[in-house]
């Protein structure tokens, strides 16, 4: 892969992860849901993502399954409210979280989607884990603790990615890497959807993550 030399995550977990990269063969939208009883309730795990608005999220959704568009599709204005589910391999869903942060966005609207990312976080039985996208250029904001904290009350495992890993050279970025690993105590994967930086490591996290979910 390219760039794994500007990775700092421990070897092991690298060299495990990039072992065995999922494939993506086949990604279809599925739907915008507003509410929590409208999602899919079939067995198939779902992995969600989830960042501050503008973080690279659709971009990095389409640059995974190798689709231009995919993602940009359901993030049309009035639908970034809602959770948008992709079927991938027919075999999970992706799930795109509405992204928080917006500033021009009213309180009491805030306050709704952020009880849908709560809600779905605390109550779905289908979900493997969340992938945490965080900008190599910002810092944590109280949001990004807080998608974290609903995780581990859900004792649900958490990918932390940071985007746009090309803004950085080689030293800044392993800087950044180190001190997100060192403030949240987990793994995180530097990942640039232009230069195609940690998408392989990305996908075979994401493949643990769906093969360690028990289909219930
Ligand atoms: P979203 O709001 O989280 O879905 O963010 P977008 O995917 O729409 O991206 C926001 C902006 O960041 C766009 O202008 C993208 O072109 C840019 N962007 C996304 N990913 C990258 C990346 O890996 N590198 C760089 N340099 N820019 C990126």
């Amino acid at each position: 892969m390219s760039g794994a030399g500007v990775i700092s995550s421990p070897p092991a977990y690298t060299k495990r992860r990039q072992a065995n990269v999922l494939k993506i063969d086949q990604c279809e939208f599925v739907g915008s849901f507003f509410q929590l009883d409208q999602l899919p309730r079939d067995r198939r795990p779902q992995v969600a993502f989830a960042g501050r608005s503008n973080v690279g999220k659709s971009t990095l959704l389409n640059r995974l399954v190798g689709r231009r568009n995919l993602a940009k599709v359901s993030n049309t204005p009035g639908k970034t409210r809602s959770l948008n589910f992709f079927v991938v391999n027919n075999r999970f869903y992706f799930v795109d979280l509405p992204g928080y942060g917006y500033a021009r966005v009213s309180k009491s609207e805030r306050a709704g989607w952020g009880k849908l990312i709560e809600g779905y976080l605390r109550g779905s039985e289908q979900l493997a884990g969340l992938v945490l996208l965080l900008d190599c250029r910002r810092e944590l904001t109280d949001d990004d603790r807080r998608m974290l904290g609903r995780l581990a009350e859900s004792r649900l495992p958490a990918l932390v990615v940071v985007t746009k890993a090309d803004k950085l050279n080689r030293d800044q970025l392993q800087r950044k890497l180190r001190r997100v690993e060192n403030e949240l105590n987990l793994p995180a994967i530097a990942f640039s959807s232009l230069s195609g930086i940690g998408k392989n490591e990305l996908l075979a996290a994401i493949g643990e993550l769906v093969a360690a979910k028990p289909q219930i």
